[in-house]
């Protein structure tokens, strides 16, 4: 077995919170003794009632189902995935807002340690602007499996122990949870006093399945939602014209009730529309802009004042 030296420093039982320790290929928790897999290095920190939960949104999903049957077609998988038109979001002040995490969590410590709630498939564009010093600490987290996967847990139990990390970040998650205020209150307890916090939220973005989609947020939603921590900044980060870019390509691929159908109008409409996103080169930043803004973000900071729970 082996779990990285970092991640088997923080790692508790997602139940009681308590550290667990290794028992032959097994993690097992010191208190309640409930014992946790690891597979292919990947610690498996999953309480019973997440997994049959997600079980059940994956199944009312209809795309879920178009993705298994293209996963066993290799070649026309990898056709759709090269030709698939580019995402319609533009996010302009994303990449400078991942480097003022970076500059808060490297003062934080030389060798920061940030989990990625719902890393899912980690491409290249969702850690832009990240250093390479944050990237070395950090591990991502998903449901489950993923490619670059620290562990897999339930955004809702985190599986570390109180005030052990220096900055999570969540990233497009928050719409398809269940409760996000509970994931919100796990957030405070991991981070240390001083932690930093970066969340996007889609605001203008059609309905998807991935496996199942809850809300959107404000700006005003987005800030209350994570109150307690101290605002580093806040606003757009996929701007106006990304909204309307994506309503654009959504709006001719509702009318088709075939999912083959949608998917192949969305594939035009897609290309089609795309250089409309363009448009957030000029237009993100502006005062009104996060009244129809594709995505919206959230930087802000654990209080180092002590409170008292409730
Ligand atoms: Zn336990």
């Amino acid at each position: 077995m082996m779990v990285s030296e970092e991640l088997s420093k923080i790692l508790a039982c997602p139940d009681c919170h308590a550290p667990v320790e290794r028992h032959h290929d097994d993690l097992v928790c010191s208190q309640c003794r409930r014992s946790f897999e690891v597979i292919a290095n990947v610690p498996v920190m999953l309480r019973q009632e997440s997994q049959s939960q997600l079980q059940k949104f994956a199944e009312a999903a209809e795309n879920t189902a178009l993705r298994d049957k293209l996963a066993q077609r290799p070649w026309m998988q990898k056709l759709v995935m090269a030709l698939r038109p580019p995402h319609p979001f533009f996010f302009k002040g994303a990449r400078a807002n991942r480097e003022k995490l970076c500059a808060l969590l490297e003062k934080l410590s030389p060798n920061p340690v940030t989990v990625d709630v719902g890393s899912g498939i980690r491409g290249k564009t969702n850690l832009k602007g990240m250093s390479p010093k944050v990237l070395n600490g950090l591990i991502g987290l998903d449901i489950g499996y993923t490619s670059h996967l620290g562990v897999i847990a339930d955004a809702h139990h985190l599986p570390f122990g109180d005030g052990t990390v220096h900055g999570v970040i969540i990233q497009g998650v928050l719409e398809h949870v269940a409760d996000p205020d509970a994931i919100v209150r796990e957030v405070q307890r991991v981070l240390r006093p001083g932690g930093a916090v970066y969340v996007e939220t889609p605001f203008v973005q059609h309905y998807h399945q991935d496996p199942e989609d809850f809300r959107r947020y404000t700006l005003a939603g987005l800030r209350q939602l994570l109150g307690e921590f101290q605002e580093t900044s806040a606003g757009v980060s996929a701007g106006p014209a990304s909204g309307l870019c994506d309503m654009m390509s959504e709006f001719p691929a509702v009318w088709f009730k075939n999912p083959h159908m949608y998917w192949a109008v969305k594939w035009l409409t897609g290309w089609l529309v795309w250089p409309i996103s363009w448009l957030d080169f000029f237009g993100a930043g502006r005062k009104r802009s996060h009244f129809m803004a594709g995505a919206l973000f959230f930087m802000g900071t654990k209080s180092t004042a002590l409170k008292h729970e409730t």
